[in-house]
Order: structure tokens, then C-alpha cells, then sequence
């Protein structure tokens, strides 16, 4: 039998970060995926602001950002006639709180594959080609059999393994919620004969609804959407038909059901549930792989700390803090999804969610930032960013002018506005900086 502390069932952007998470704390990981191969699709290909921070923080964001691009603007055809539409969202400028403000478009095999090989920098790799088959759990550990007949015994599992999650089925877990469209959609990656590639090109009113194909940055490819009805013979003929522009190659694609789904608990003992295993989003506002990655995000430090001798409470903090946040953003996918609206922006960035609720947020409001807070970036006293030194799996503590001091967790939300000083925050080391808060 196989020892190891954390198993993680799945290797999408969910479990790549929770892996990189634990690989850069020292915890011993298994990531293993059901695929035999890493994949392949551009589906979830808008990363918001606030997962831009935390690719900042694990060390990828210049390779995210030098991989993708902003959204192009949208191109409405109406028949013979075309006109640009404006963007899904205002482009900003980078202040000193907020350096990362706009939506970033990178294909989401792309995402992966930088998160992959972030992982391999620090000693550890996807097992392709393995399945999570069943697992038993006691208050001791969990013992997983996987699809090669190996057992595993681990003292954590975490299923990150999508919206069919085996681990959640086998916990006897519902996802409770509702299907907002009746039609099948069609997501495909399509090489195109003469498609002009600076727009996003969108027919609304075609006779089975609109159809989409999205220029993807650094690629010969575009993103196709559709009803999967209105292409009941092939997508090649379909789009022909409508766009007039042949399809050279489809590169992939894949059907999905538009739903808004979720779990009412993400652990039971000593299994976890991570990202689609624990809901399911449309893709309206791009919310899904930008909510998995911070679920393992907030997970990831707190099984750290808990492994190396911290209170098991701290755990319960998972559900306590993700399962709100899980709950507001289907709100909002399935309000954006049913206004049909492609807008973009402070409702959708990420930015403002919070755990002010928390029983981790302590301490007093100050200067606008509350307890829960996401941290915003600052101006240090010796003239660097507040965000430079945040990075890594440390917590810091700011020690502000005249003002109170704010502890800040390894995942960048305010643990604590106080005059209290910290010297280890859950058994982990405290970086201390000084520097003003940007005034909100
Ligand atoms: C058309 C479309 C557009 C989208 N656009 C956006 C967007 O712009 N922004 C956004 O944030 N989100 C978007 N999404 C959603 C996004 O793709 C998902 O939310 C995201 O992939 C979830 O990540 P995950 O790691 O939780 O799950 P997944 O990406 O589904 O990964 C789960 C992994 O687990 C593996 N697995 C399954 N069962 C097992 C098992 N038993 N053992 C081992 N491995 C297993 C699977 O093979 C898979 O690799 C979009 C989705 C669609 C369909």
C-alpha cells in the first residue's frame, strides 16, 4: 500500500492549484487524473482579476499573462451587415491596489499546462491515466482504490474532479440546483479560412440562436459556441452556413448542459470537495475555473497548516468561508445567463468577494478595509509592493503609519486590523513589512 498525506482526485485547474499549493509547503501529494492525456479544449478561457493576484502569488502570472490576451471587442453580424459592439468590459488602468484590473483570455489547456508546469518546478507531476475508482474514510484516513488496482492510503482526499465527481457521489452528496437552459451547447475550438482575428465575432439571430466564434490569443483557433442543435450534422456545414467562411480543422469539442448546482457541504471528515465537484456554473461572467482555483486556493493553506500540527477546526473554515461564495457567484452566472448579457466587470472580477463572516476575521474596520477583506496591493515604505512580499506561502503582517497593524493570511484576505503584533500565524511564519494603505 501507497502512504501519502494529501490525494487529490483530478488534475484540472482546481487540483493543479491545490497541488501547487501543498508541493510549495512541503506537503507530500498525489494528483491523480482520470485522462491519459493532459486536456486539450479552450473552455474555460476567461481568468478574472482576482485569479490573476493568485497566479501572482504562485509564481505563473507572467506566464499567464504572456500567453493570453485581453478580450478582443465584439462583432455583431446582421446579415450583410457588421458592426463593432464594444467590449464585454471597460478597459482599466492598473492602480497601485488593484495591478491586475481586466479579464485575461487564455484557453484553459493553456492555464493548465503552466500550472503543470509550475508543479514540476517544485518536484511534483499529474498521474495521467490513474481514476479515483472508490475510497472508504475514517476519522483516521481515507484508503482510495484506484482504476490500476493500486490502493492508497492518504491522511486527506480532495475531490477535484469536476462536475461527474466520483468523491462527491460516493460521499452520497446531491448537487441540488437546476438546468437554466433546455438546449445542449456546443463548445469547439475551430481553425477558420479567413475570419478576421481581431474581433469576437457573434451572429445573434441566426434560426437556432446565436452562434460565436472567439478569436483565442496565440493560437490559429477560435472558440466556437452554439445550441448543439443547430449543428445536428456537423459544425463545419453549420458555420459555412451562417458565416460564410469554411472551417479548415476542429481542434476539439465537447456539450454541456447550461446549470446552476451546488453541494450543501464541502467536507465530510476527512474528504474535501474542490471547484465543479462541489458546483457547476454556466459559462456566462467566466466564473467557474476562476472559483475552482480559489477554492483550492483557501484550502490549500489550511490542510498545510493542519497537517503539520495545526487545530483540525481550522478545516471547517473551508466550507464555512467557499460554500457562501460558491452560492453568490451561481447567482450571479444565472442572472447574467438569463439577461443573455456578455458585460463584464466589479460584478464579476472577483475583487469584492470576501469572508467577513469568517470566524478567521478578527479585529476592527479600519481605513475601509474590513476583517475578510481581499488585501489590496500598496506602496511599501522602502518603495515596493505590498503584493512582492505577500507572495509565497507565508503570512505578513503591514504595519501602517499611526495606524492599526493588518495581518494578512498566506491567501491574501485580512485575518486581523489590530494593535495586536503576530509573530506566527497558524504555525506558519509572519514576513513583517511597513507602508500605507491605499485610501478606497
Ligand atoms: C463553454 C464553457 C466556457 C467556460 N468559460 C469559463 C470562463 O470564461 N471562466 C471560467 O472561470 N470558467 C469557465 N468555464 C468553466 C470552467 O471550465 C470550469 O469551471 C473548470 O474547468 C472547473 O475546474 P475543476 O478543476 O473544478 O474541474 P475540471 O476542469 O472539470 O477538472 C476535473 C478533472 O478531474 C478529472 N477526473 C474526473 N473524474 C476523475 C476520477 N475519478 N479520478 C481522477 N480524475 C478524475 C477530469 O478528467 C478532469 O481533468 C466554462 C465552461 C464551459 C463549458
Amino acid at each position: 500500500m501507497y502512504e501519502t498525506t494529501v490525494l487529490i482526485a483530478g488534475a484540472g485547474p482546481a487540483g493543479l492549484t491545490l497541488a501547487i499549493e501543498l508541493a510549495r509547503r512541503g506537503v507530500p501529494v498525489r494528483l491523480i487524473e482520470v485522462a491519459e492525456a493532459p486536456f486539450a479544449g479552450s473552455r474555460g478561457k476567461g481568468i478574472q482579476p482576482r485569479t490573476l493576484e493568485i497566479f501572482d502569488d504562485l509564481g505563473v502570472v507572467d506566464e499567464i499573462l504572456a500567453s493570453g490576451a485581453p478580450y478582443p471587442k465584439l462583432r455583431v453580424h446582421l446579415g450583410r451587415l457588421s458592426l463593432q459592439w464594444g467590449s464585454l468590459s471597460e478597459a482599466k488602468q492598473p492602480t497601485q491596489s488593484v495591478p491586475y484590473p481586466n479579464l485575461w483570455m487564455a484557453p484553459q489547456a493553456r492555464t493548465e499546462a503552466i500550472l503543470r508546469e509550475r508543479l514540476r518546478s517544485l518536484g511534483g507531476e499529474v498521474e495521467f491515466g490513474k481514476a479515483l475508482a472508490s475510497f472508504t474514510h475514517n476519522e483516521h484516513g481515507v484508503e482510495a482504490t484506484l482504476s490500476t488496482g493500486e490502493t492508497v492510503h492518504a491522511d486527506f482526499l480532495v475531490g477535484c474532479d469536476g462536475g461527474r465527481s466520483t468523491v462527491r457521489k460516493a460521499l452520497n452528496l446531491r448537487l441540488e440546483g437546476e438546468s437554466i437552459d433546455e438546449s445542449q451547447m456546443l463548445v469547439a475550438d475551430l481553425e477558420m479560412e479567413g475570419l478576421d482575428r481581431r474581433d469576437w465575432h457573434v451572429w445573434p439571430f441566426t434560426k437556432d440562436g446565436a452562434i460565436g466564434l472567439c478569436p483565442l490569443p496565440n493560437t490559429s483557433l477560435f472558440q466556437f459556441t452554439s445550441k448543439a442543435d443547430a449543428v445536428a450534422s456537423n459544425i463545419e456545414d453549420t458555420v459555412y452556413r451562417v458565416t460564410g467562411h469554411r472551417v479548415r480543422r476542429v481542434a476539439w469539442s465537447s456539450t454541456y448542459q447550461p446549470a446552476v448546482r451546488m453541494v450543501d457541504r464541502y467536507r465530510v471528515g476527512r474528504v474535501f470537495l474542490a471547484g465543479d465537484a462541489a458546483h457547476v456554473h454556466p459559462p456566462a461572467g467566466g466564473q467557474g475555473l476562476n472559483t475552482a482555483v480559489q477554492d483550492a486556493y483557501n484550502l490549500g493553506w489550511k490542510l498545510a497548516a493542519v497537517v503539520t500540527g495545526g487545530a483540525d477546526s481550522l478545516l471547517d473554515t473551508y466550507e464555512a468561508e467557499r460554500l457562501p461564495v460558491a452560492a453568490a457567484v451561481l447567482g450571479l452566472s444565472k442572472r447574467l445567463h438569463r439577461a443573455r448579457s456578455m458585460k463584464r466587470g466589479d460584478a464579476t472580477n472577483q475583487l469584492a468577494l470576501h469572508y467577513r463572516d469568517s470566524p478567521l476575521s478578527t479585529g476592527t474596520p479600519s481605513g475601509g478595509l474590513h476583517p475578510g477583506d481581499r488585501m489590496p496591493d500598496a506602496r511599501l515604505d522602502d518603495g515596493g509592493r505590498l503584493f512582492d512580499c505577500m507572495r509565497g506561502p507565508h503570512a505578513t503582517e503591514l504595519v501602517t503609519p499611526d495606524g492599526p497593524r493588518i495581518l494578512i493570511r498566506p491567501d491574501g484576505y485580512i485575518a486581523h486590523i489590530g494593535s495586536t503584533h503576530f509573530s506566527e500565524y497558524r504555525g506558519g511564519p509572519v514576513h513583517r513589512v511597513s507602508g500605507r494603505v491605499p485610501q478606497r
